[in-house]
């Protein structure tokens, strides 16, 4: 069956359900951007040309709010806890609705039965029949329940799962044995999925996909008008509980600084009295509803980060309401092996700032990001934020027309059940059989110590996606991940197209010289050390991985241009 577009969100509003602080705030959220959907849709809806776009039947599972996995969220709703993941799941459920697909929720184990067929009081019993859902989405809490429920039948199912995992898993931690071998053993990877049914809430591990959340949007008038009620000297503090205030002990000196020139507000959550991290100079408005914080954000010219939390919504809403986010830089950078918040979590991604996607995708003159143990830069960037004229600034990609649009794609276009679509590297194809497919013409990417050149004009896989002419054939530097070496090239690492360099072929085009070529398992593979002129390809297609690096090898990385706004994209792929 075709989609078709829904611009009426009454139904999935009774299909949330009642009875928790969190799924009231949902709906709230749900409600407050109604109009905003309606809009996108009819947008996309044109955009589209009446492009098919098939029905499908899709299961949500939101696994940590099931009163089985503990639900620590819903109490904390209205007490500063994290809105962040409520945020995003509202916004999931309302773009697959919008999109037009036949949607069921569950938020309970019981639920989550009922809806895959399981007899009740069965515990975990393998399904027997087929899925009755073409997706389904979840977390990795619901993960943990759905395999306690389908039992080894999941394993033949799950290629139809999405992870909604908002910092990201990296390749060598999904591999469960790999990960057990190397070190990179967590409590929650390790579930051999292809890792780009993770999705996160930020691009920044292009090895996973990019599902988002979406931002208010402003219209041109309200856009005037916030830039006639800017006060200049008014800063909003992000931080909505008291902890959040500690960082800012014992280096006092900055907020001091700020409060030198700015008058500073906060949103802290209180019980009666002020928190005793809150300076009496804050003006403390308690924790507000969402729409009162954007009223807030509104005349406020300032949305300053003090480190925590890491990489939420707030900033962009902030950012979008005509703020400049101002935000502690981190050096050394935060990961997995030196932050508590990070430890455990399925990643070495280092994080060099608060947040940073605002840093490296938005940028000045609407994020600033400084060294707050410098109070020279620091008091300079006060200055400079009190003089600086901005206009409220939403990327395309957190509107709601670019996350229905980056939605839409996904789902018409991943598939990670069936088998890999057929490739054949130029030197195995037989003549003649280029005929009819998409081509990719010669390319040569001028790099300063980087070599990169035109590649694959003779490779064919006609029905890839991102299509095969997105592909850009890089080498990183020593020590280098294919993350940075695509994005100092201007492109975006793609893990769907690794398995077209991975050959003797793409090593041949480079000029790579190879005393042997082994095939191995490791996830910084396909990469070659010029040293000892060794060359390695990868045998583990679950560890193709953008984010792997070694001191002693150059990889071969597989970058693919992307859509100004929608990084998730490439220019052919809608
Ligand atoms: N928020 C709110 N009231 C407040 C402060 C924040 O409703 O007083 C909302 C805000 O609009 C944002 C959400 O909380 O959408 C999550 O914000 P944050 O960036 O703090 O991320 P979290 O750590 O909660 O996931």
């Amino acid at each position: 069956r075709q989609a078709a577009f829904r611009t009426d969100l009454s139904v999935l509003l009774d299909q949330v359900g009642t009875g928790k602080e969190s799924l009231s705030f949902m709906k709230r959220r749900i409600r407050r951007l109604a109009q905003q959907w309606a809009t996108a849709a009819n947008r996309l809806d044109a955009k589209l040309e009446q492009q098919w776009r098939d029905q499908k039947k899709i299961l949500v599972h939101v696994g940590f709010l099931t009163e089985e996995s503990g639900d620590v969220f819903s109490p904390k709703v209205l007490k500063g806890g994290p809105l962040g993941e409520m945020v995003q799941w509202a916004d999931i459920l309302t773009a697959l609705h919008v999109l037009g697909h036949n949607l069921k929720i569950s938020m309970s184990v019981k639920e989550l039965q009922g809806f895959l067929g399981v007899p009740p009081g069965r515990g975990s019993c393998p399904l027997t029949g087929p899925l009755p859902f073409d997706l389904i989405y979840t977390d990795y809490h619901g993960l943990q329940q759905i395999k306690q429920h389908m039992g080894l039948s999941l394993k033949k199912h799950k290629c139809h799962i999405r992870v909604i995992d908002t910092f990201g898993t990296e390749p060598a931690y999904n591999h469960e044995e790999y990960a057990t071998l190397h070190g990179y053993r967590t409590n929650w990877g390790y579930w051999n999925l292809n890792a780009r049914q993770y999705m996160t809430m930020f691009p920044h591990t292009p090895d996973n996909s990019f599902m988002g959340f979406v931002s208010e949007e402003l219209n041109e008038t309200e856009k005037r008008s916030i830039q006639q009620n800017k006060v200049n000297n008014m800063a909003v503090v992000y931080g909505k509980e008291a902890s959040m205030w500690k960082l800012q002990q014992g280096k006092e000196s900055f907020l001091q600084i700020l409060h030198k020139y700015m008058e500073v507000h906060g949103t802290v959550y209180y019980e009666t009295q002020r928190p005793p991290e809150v300076p009496a100079f804050v003006k403390n408005h308690g924790l507000l509803p969402q729409h009162e914080l954007q009223q807030l954000l509104r005349k406020a010219k300032l949305f300053i980060g003090f480190g925590f939390p890491y990489e939420g919504p707030a900033p962009l809403e902030a950012i979008a309401n005509g703020c400049i986010f101002l935000q502690p830089k981190f050096n050394p950078p935060h990961s997995s092996l030196n932050h508590e918040f990070f430890r455990g979590k399925p990643t070495s991604r280092e994080v060099f700032s608060q947040h940073p996607y605002a840093e490296q995708y938005i940028g000045r003159p609407h994020v600033m990001t400084v060294d707050y143990n410098n109070s020279v830069e620091f008091d300079s960037a006060i200055k400079e934020i009190m003089r600086t004229k901005v206009e409220p600034y939403l990327p395309y990609e957190y509107t709601c027309e670019g996350m229905l649009e980056r939605v839409h794609a996904y789902i018409q276009h991943q598939d990670f059940c069936a088998p890999e679509p057929p490739f054949i590297p130029a030197n195995l194809s037989r003549k003649g059989s280029a005929g009819g497919s998409r081509m990719m013409g010669p390319l040569f990417v001028p790099l300063p110590n980087t070599t990169a050149l035109g590649w694959a004009s003779n490779v064919t896989a006609p029905s890839a996606w991102p299509p095969l002419s997105s592909l850009r054939l890089l080498v990183s530097q020593e020590g280098q991940s294919c993350v940075d070496a695509c994005q100092s090239a201007g492109f975006i690492c793609e893990p769907a197209h690794f398995r077209f360099i991975n050959n003797k072929e793409a090593l041949r085009r480079l000029d790579v010289q190879c005393e042997v070529v082994d095939s191995e398992i490791n996830h910084i593979l396909p990469a070659f050390s010029v040293v000892r002129q060794e060359c390695g390809l990868q045998r583990e297609p679950l560890l193709f991985s953008c984010a792997g690096h070694s001191p002693k090898y150059r990889r071969l990385c597989p970058c693919r241009d992307f859509r100004h706004g929608q990084v998730a994209l490439c220019r052919d792929c809608l």
